[in-house]
């Protein structure tokens, strides 16, 4: 069965970069009929926060990726550590470390000076003497000194770390007796049955560290797959400046979870030229082997398009729903459906929908002067005059259609463009040209706002 995992570090918020890995763990894991779960790797005392681990599964539970199993937090599996450190002490595979930090200091400086890699010497590797007074040791674990070790990874191929260029005896606990981090992860993906790790390739260079942990203790080593980072537009890492850093922020900015998943599976992972993916398909065609070889590009405009599509497939009972979040209640508004259908075609984001509606629903006030200019030309008043007449005049207003008829008959008449009445009829309206189309505005407000609309106006302007 395939066990698949993320594990976060509640140091921050969650970001895009660590959302991606999680998907596509959890794409994974479910395409194979396997397990998806989730370890929160708070071992930071220093810079773990609650918030963070909060802003974590909030942003699971907006996106609905549900973990399989119990959470796991590394702070509560001490003795567990504990237990595999005595083991490999025992085993004679880890050794207690007598050098202090000024001693360690001195060798990384002759290393230097020699140029040498720095790294540690290995003097206690086989140490039978009397322990130096007062000095805590650190455990190290025995780390292979010449040889290689090879990742076959999933994204890269087979990536080959020669042991003597990178490795050292290692630590595997401080002074104060806490385990590290490439030990607790090793120990805790074994012990958890994590058989492949999809991750971001900044862990590439932990991977032959977590190995020498994973055959000292005698464990299985996983299938690992190094995603390439996301990049911004201009080929640099992503920086809070190319996109919200939490994700949380994009619910706050309107993006539906829908959009968001399609939008994160897409970047560094392709099916043919297909672009719309419903969590289904996504379950259905993820494979780590398209993941693709290099670094993916963030791009907001992609996420707007897909935004733009999910807005404008999601039923509008639904939208009001959603819309409440954006200070828009239009449960019992009589033309809600006119209004939704008209601006889901248009809205980028739900915050754009509500801000595009509330346009609509309150009167402006005020109107765009360079609009006015442009609008109230020649004999514009007179126009709009023709218009509120034959509008009193006019029963049974209801439908766009019956207001677009309205429109039509002074363009007869008056032997005039759409334009004409149009552009000054919009900036009574709405205060600004540009926005949907007529029509569907006074059928939204109907007869008698729009009447109100037009005579405020006229006054304003006079
Ligand atoms: N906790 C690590 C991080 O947040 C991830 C560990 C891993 O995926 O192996 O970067």
């Amino acid at each position: 069965m395939v066990v698949t995992r993320f594990a976060p570090s509640p140091t921050g918020y969650l970001h895009i970069g660590g959302l991606r890995t999680a998907l596509f763990s959890y794409l994974w894991a479910k395409k194979n009929g396997g397990k998806f779960v989730l370890r929160i790797e708070d071992t930071d005392k220093a810079r773990n926060s609650e918030e963070a681990t909060q802003a974590i599964l909030k942003a699971f539970a907006w996106l609905g990726l549900e973990a399989d199993g119990a959470i796991t937090y590394q702070s509560q599996r001490d003795a567990i550590y504990k237990k595999y450190i005595d083991q490999l002490l025992k085993e004679g595979k880890a050794y207690k470390c007598y050098m202090s930090k000024e001693e360690l200091e001195a060798l990384r400086e002759e290393q230097i000076a020699n140029k040498q890699r720095a790294k540690y010497d290995g003097r206690y590797r086989d140490f039978d003497g009397t322990p130096p007074a007062g000095v805590e040791p650190v455990i190290r674990i025995k780390a292979p000194t010449s040889g290689a070790i090879v990742v076959n990874d999933g994204v890269k191929g087979e990536v080959v770390f020669q042991a003597e260029d990178i490795l050292d005896d290692f630590i595997i606990a401080r002074a104060d007796g806490s385990p590290t981090y490439n030990f607790v992860v090793t120990v805790d993906d074994a012990l958890m049955g994590i058989n492949e790790v999809i991750r971001g390739d900044d862990h590439l260079s932990n991977t032959p560290k977590q190995i020498v942990v994973y055959e000292a203790l005698g464990f299985d080593v996983p299938k690992f797959y190094h995603v390439p980072m996301i990049h911004n537009q201009q080929g640099k890492k992503l920086s809070k400046r190319d996109g919200a850093t939490d994700v949380m922020e994009y619910k706050a900015m309107g993006y539906l979870p829908e959009a968001m998943l399609n939008f994160l599976v897409r970047l560094g992972w392709s099916h043919g030229v297909q672009e719309i993916f419903s969590m289904q398909e996504m379950i259905e065609l993820f494979d780590p082997k398209d993941i693709n070889k290099s670094a993916s590009i963030y791009n907001t405009e992609k996420l707007d398009w897909l935004n733009a599509h999910y807005i404008k497939n999601t039923p509008n009972d639904q939208l009001v729903e959603l819309l409440h979040n954006f200070d828009l209640v239009l449960t019992s508004h009589d033309k809600k459906e006119v209004l939704l259908d008209a601006l889901k075609e248009r809205a980028k984001t739900l915050k754009e929908l509500s801000e595009m509606a509330k346009e609509i629903l309150n009167a402006p006030n005020e109107y765009d002067p360079k609009g006015v200019k442009k609008a109230f030309k020649g004999d514009a008043i007179e126009i709009l005059e023709t218009f509120k007449a034959k509008l009193q005049a006019a029963n049974n207003l209801h439908l766009p259609t019956d207001y677009h008829h309205l429109i039509e008959e002074v363009v007869n008449e008056k032997e005039i463009g759409f334009g004409k009445i149009g552009q000054p009829l919009r900036i009574c309206l709405l205060g600004k040209l540009g926005g949907p189309g007529l029509d569907v505005v006074m059928a939204i407000i109907g007869k008698e706002e729009t009447r109100k609309r037009i005579e405020q106006a006229l006054k304003a302007l006079a």
